[in-house]
This record gives structure tokens, C-alpha cells and sequence, in this order.
């Protein structure tokens, strides 16, 4: 729980400052007969203790004594949560073996790229937050995809018109995950590659349970398939698997264990990379654009200060530029602080007025000046300087919208991606967000290589001008938002999500239900959120009082008539010595702890 000097709303508190009785005031004076939705609702009920077997894990079981495994659950030694209870097992046994924080993600990471394909895998990249106890540090490895040495802004002009293709080579950036994952566990973990990756391939040459949304994914993906993805997600009969489908992928096993054997170099200096950049090329309207085999050898990871912020008596922490994410959800959360959102009932009209607000306010900003910062000067200390987070905060009242640019609200971006968080015994930890930006990627899979390749610089604008245009060996704006919050320094809790630009609203939201009012890990992620952008407009979770969406639209916001799904929150909490992982259960997400001192180390 946050400590007791952490502001939360508390039934029954009366302590409004002069500042939140000004907004109360104004809504009164403004709402026109309609009644603020100040009503306080209790949580959903979600059975935290339920929890599903693993079975694919040999030596893992939720029923051995040192392990506990549920939607939301409670060890002292350490703790995975991720959207896959395979994947969340072999985390959890590397910490049981000996392996730190870093150990156990990477692990997860290459299984996720068997197991959930359609999220994150080789294929793609992402952003690591690394909390390194042994030198009290942050750092960031960021594996995200570039551009090619030669694409330019004109990236996506074709025939007269810019169109971003998602199934082109031009949107195919140089994977980084792998060079990720082994720079990390050379950096800061304690295993070797083989232990690390072996239980992945394992899963993919014996066979894995498919669960329904990987199911599900294969069956809505098909038409942007090639040959290779189609033979892999069928079985040997030729059909799409199934939920509950026993699914092997032994092109993806042989591809691993040439990582397994020549680590990095393996997968970017290999005949994998030639047949990879084949691919690539296969796809491109424009040949000389596209990653080919130079690229993928001169691959690298960079390590990033994270971007800080002040929040609270805490700290937020997350991946910076060239991911907006961190930025963004620090922008909105200390606006929110300043607006005293905490006065506001957890599911009340003005809650959620004073959470649209802040993100008009603070995406407006994310479209004008960011991209990625070894292009351009992206002005973050201004933006998070806390006279400007005041100044954009001001002008918001209730009783109006003030924000929102013209337009409509779009989906933003539809995308998919992972989150998932580890915490070991040592108090290192580990947040990451992987993607290969839309479920499946582009679709394409290396033939005889068995993992798909992103489509992820569809992140780029389309058109050239802005600070996110594309260029060469440039790295598109991103909205992961792998976080971490800190109190003196150490973490105290991890978030992020998938969802593509919903990403900062779930991310943020559940560090708000934390901090701000005070809700256990599990309940952070489950009281329902809201999401926008810049051009306003609001999808909401079910759970979003009726009440508080009718006075919204009062207000000025465009509400859509039925709830959407925002975001799939993984998060864990460290208080008094102890972790408490939990895992969105909008899927199977599970969270496994890991609870007997072990004397083992990871190789033994
Ligand atoms: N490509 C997205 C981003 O970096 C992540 C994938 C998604 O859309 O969820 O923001």
C-alpha cells in the first residue's frame, strides 16, 4: 500500500483546498441543473486466488509449495507477473533457481516469442526498466526498432499519395529484441544464455497449450498472413489451431538455438538475418528503403537514463524519448496532482473530466514535440517543469471541456503489444514492454524461420514535417510505457500495458488507483479507466457509472455509447519486504510468486 502520508481519498474526507473548491465551485456554477456524479462505488470483485495450471512446464507446478499463483498474489522471495501463465512458470523458476530479476525476464521474453506470438517476439522490440540494486540504479535498454540507413521522409510516398502500408517492408524496422534480452542478461544478469533460453526451446520443438486469445488472434489474422505464418499456425492437418491445441513450432526452435549456440550474432549475423532481410525485401514497394542484411549486423541496443519525475512523495521513473509513454503519464498524473484529483470520488464525472483533461492537454504535446531524440530536441524538462504542468492545468474547470483539438476521436492507433514485471529477492526489478506493433506484426513470417516480423514503423508519422516523420536509422515515437515508481529510490511498484495509444491511460490509471486512492495491486488495474487523445473523445471501461458519463457529455466530452477494453495491466508492489504481483484479468494473465530462500545458482 502507499504509505500513509501518500494524499488518497478516504470516505468521509472533507480536506479540499482552496484549489479544488475553486473547481468544485465552478462545476456547480456551470453544470446547469446536472448533478456532478460524485457517487462512490466499490470496486469489482475479482477472484484473486483463482488460478489456472500450468502444465506445459516440466518441474513447474502452482501446486508445489514455493510457488502461488493467482490473479493477484503474495511472496517474500519473488514475483513475475505477465499475460501468460506459461511464460510467468519459467520466470518463476529461474528465480527459484538462483536467477535475479533480469534472468527471469529474459526467460519470459524468449517464451512470449513462442507462446504469444502475437504480441512480442524476436521479430520485434521493445523497452526494458531495469532497477539494478547492486548499484541502486535505473537504466533503460532500449531495443527499438529503426528505420533502415537509407529510408528517408519520403518513406511512405508511393504512387503521388503517403500510405503506410502495414504488411509493406517499408514498415518492418530492424528487430531489437534479441539484442535486447542478451545485452540485458550480459549487463545485469547472473544465467547463462542456454538455461535462459532452453525452456523456450523447449515449448516451441514439444508443444504448448494454445489459449484463447493467441486462438483467437490466428483466426482474425489470416488475411495478412504469408505461406510461412499460415503452415505455422495450422496443424498437420492443415487447420488454423484452436484453443486448447497442442501447437510446436520447430522452425522458431531451430531459430533459437542458433541464438542458443552464437547468441546475438546468432539471430542479426546469420543466415537467419539473410533470410530475414530476404523477407523484407520480398515485401517492399521500394528496395532501397528497407532493412536489409547491413542493417540488421549494425544493430544495436542503446542504455537510456530514464526520464524522472516527482509525483506525491514518490517518484515516477520510465522509458525515455523514443517512447512518449513515460513522458506523457508523468505529465498527466502531476497535472493531476496539482488538480487534486484526489478529492474526487474514485468514479465520479469530475474524476474522469480532470483525467481527459490532463491528457488533451499532455497529448497535444506528445503530437507537437516529440520523436525520437537523437533527431530532435524534444523539450522534456520543460514540459515536465512544474510551472508549465501548472499553467496547463489551470485553465481546466469543471463544467467544460477546454482541451480537446478539432477533429474526432479515431482509435489511435490499433496495436498490440505485452507487459509484463519481475521482482526478486536481491529488490531488482524489471519492467518491460515488448511489441511487434499490431497483433501478428505485419503478418509475415521468415520462412523456415518460424517468428514474425513487425510492422512497428507505423509508429512513424506518415508525412514528412513533424519531429516523428521518418528517416534514416531513426526510431519512431513510441506510447509503451514501461514505469516504475520509486520511494527513496527503490521501487515500490511497476506498471505498463499494451493497447497502443490507450497504453499511457491504462499505464497511468492504475498508478493513479494506487497512489491516489489508495487500491490494492489487483484493484488498481480493475477499477475501470477511461481513454483519449488529443482530438477528445472518450471510450470507457465497463464499471464507468452511467451517472458520470451522462454529465460528461454535458461537459462537452464525446462519451461512445458501449465500453471498450483499455489496455491488459501487469503490475507488482513491494511493501514491508513483501511483492505483490497481479495481472489484468481482461486475459489469462497470472501472477506467480516464489517463496523459499534458495541456496541454488542458476547453472548448477
Ligand atoms: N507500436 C506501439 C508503440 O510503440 C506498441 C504496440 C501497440 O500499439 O500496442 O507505441
Amino acid at each position: 500500500m502507499p504509505r500513509d502520508d501518500t494524499p488518497r481519498k478516504e470516505e468521509g474526507q472533507t480536506g479540499e483546498s482552496a484549489t479544488f473548491r475553486r473547481l468544485r465551485r465552478r462545476a456547480f456554477l456551470s453544470s446547469a441543473g446536472v448533478a456532478a456524479g460524485a457517487l462512490a462505488f466499490g470496486t469489482p470483485t475479482v477472484a484473486a486466488d483463482d488460478y489456472q495450471s500450468v502444465t506445459d512446464v516440466p518441474g513447474f507446478s502452482c501446486d508445489q509449495p514455493q510457488f502461488t499463483c493467482g490473479r493477484e498474489v503474495t511472496a517474500a522471495d519473488g514475483m513475475v507477473s505477465s499475460v501468460d501463465p506459461i511464460a510467468s512458470g519459467v520466470a518463476a523458476q529461474v528465480l527459484e533457481d538462483g536467477g535475479n530479476a533480469i534472468d527471469a525476464a529474459v526467460a519470459l521474453q524468449y517464451v512470449l516469442t513462442v507462446t504469444q506470438p502475437h504480441g512480442s517476439g524476436i521479430g520485434g522490440g521493445g523497452f526494458m526498466v531495469v532497477y539494478d540494486a547492486d548499484s541502486d540504479t535505473v537504466e533503460c535498454v532500449n531495443s527499438r526498432e529503426r528505420a533502415s540507413q537509407t529510408a528517408s521522409p519520403e518513406l511512405y510516398h508511393h504512387e503521388g499519395e503517403y500510405d503506410q502500408d502495414i504488411e509493406t517492408g517499408e514498415a518492418m524496422g530492424t528487430p531489437g529484441t534479441v539484442k535486447g534480452i542478451e545485452t540485458a542478461r550480459q549487463r545485469y544478469g547472473t544465467c547463462s544464455r542456454r538455461r535462459l533460453i532452453d525452456p523456450a526451446i523447449r515449448l516451441a520443438r514439444e508443444g504448448f497449450t494454445v489459449d484463447w486469445f493467441l486462438a483467437e488472434q490466428i483466426a482474425e489474422n489470416t488475411d495478412k498472413f504469408n505461406d510461412a505464418a499460415i503452415e505455422t499456425y495450422s496443424d498437420d492437418q492443415g487447420n488454423l489451431y484452436e484453443e486448447g491445441d497442442t501447437m510446436t513450432n520447430p522452425d522458431l526452435a531451430d531459430t533459437l538455438e542458433c541464438i542458443r549456440r552464437r547468441g546475438a550474432d546468432g539471430f542479426y549475423d546469420s543466415a537467419v538475418a539473410e533470410d530475414l532481410a530476404a523477407t523484407i525485401r520480398e515485401y517492399a514497394r521500394d528496395p532501397d528503403q528497407v532493412v536489409d542484411e547491413d542493417d540488421l549486423a549494425k544493430y544495436d541496443v542503446t542504455i537510456d537514463d530514464p526520464v524522472r519525475k516527482e509525483w506525491y512523495d514518490v517518484e515516477l521513473v520510465g522509458q525515455p524519448m523514443p517512447s512518449s509513454g513515460p513522458t506523457v503519464c508523468a505529465m498527466v498524473l502531476r497535472m493531476l496532482e496539482l488538480l487534486e484529483v484526489e478529492n474526487c470520488d474514485i468514479r465520479s464525472a469530475e474524476k474522469y473530466h480532470l483525467i481527459a483533461e490532463s491528457i488533451y492537454s499532455a497529448w497535444a504535446d506528445r503530437m507537437e514535440y516529440m520523436g525520437d531524440d537523437e533527431f530532435v530536441d524534444v523539450p522534456v524538462d520543460d514540459l515536465l517543469d512544474d510551472d508549465y504542468l501548472r499553467s496547463r492545468a489551470d485553465p481546466i474547470e469543471f463544467g467544460e471541456t477546454v482541451f480537446p483539438d478539432e477533429g474526432t476521436m479515431g482509435p489511435g492507433q490499433p496495436g498490440e503489444t505485452t507487459h509484463f514485471s519481475v521482482i526478486d529477492k536481491w529488490g531488482n526489478a524489471v519492467s518491460y514492454t515488448s511489441t511487434i506493433e499490431q497483433f501478428m506484426g505485419s503478418g509475415k513470417m521468415v520462412p523456415g524461420r518460424g517468428f514474425l516480423i513487425n510492422n512497428e514503423l507505423t509508429d512513424f508519422d506518415d508525412e514528412p514535417g513533424g519531429p516523428n516523420e521518418p528517416d534514416a536509422w531513426k526510431r519512431p515515437l513510441s506510447s509503451m510505457s514501461p514505469m516504475m515508481v520509486l520511494r527513496d529510490g527503490k521501487p515500490e511498484f511497476t506498471a505498463g500495458s499494451p493497447g497502443g495509444w490507450a497504453i499511457v491511460s491504462a499505464t497511468f490509471q492504475s498508478i493513479l488507483h494506487r497512489y491516489a486512492y489508495g487500491l490494492s495491486p489487483l484493484e488498481s488495474i480493475t477499477e475501470p479507466t477511461i481513454y483519449t487523445h488529443h482530438f477528445g473523445g472518450i471510450e470507457w471501461d465497463e464499471g464507468v457509472p452511467a451517472e458520470a458519463r451522462e454529465t460528461l457529455t454535458e461537459w462537452g466530452h464525446e462519451v461512445d455509447d458501449e465500453p471498450g477494453e483499455i489496455g491488459n495491466v501487469q503490475v507488482i508492489a513491494s511493501e514491508d519486504g513483501m511483492l505483490t504481483g497481479a495481472a489484468d484479468p481482461n486475459r489469462d494473465g497470472q501472477a506467480v510468486g516464489f517463496d523459499r530462500d534458495s541456496e541454488r545458482s542458476c547453472d548448477d
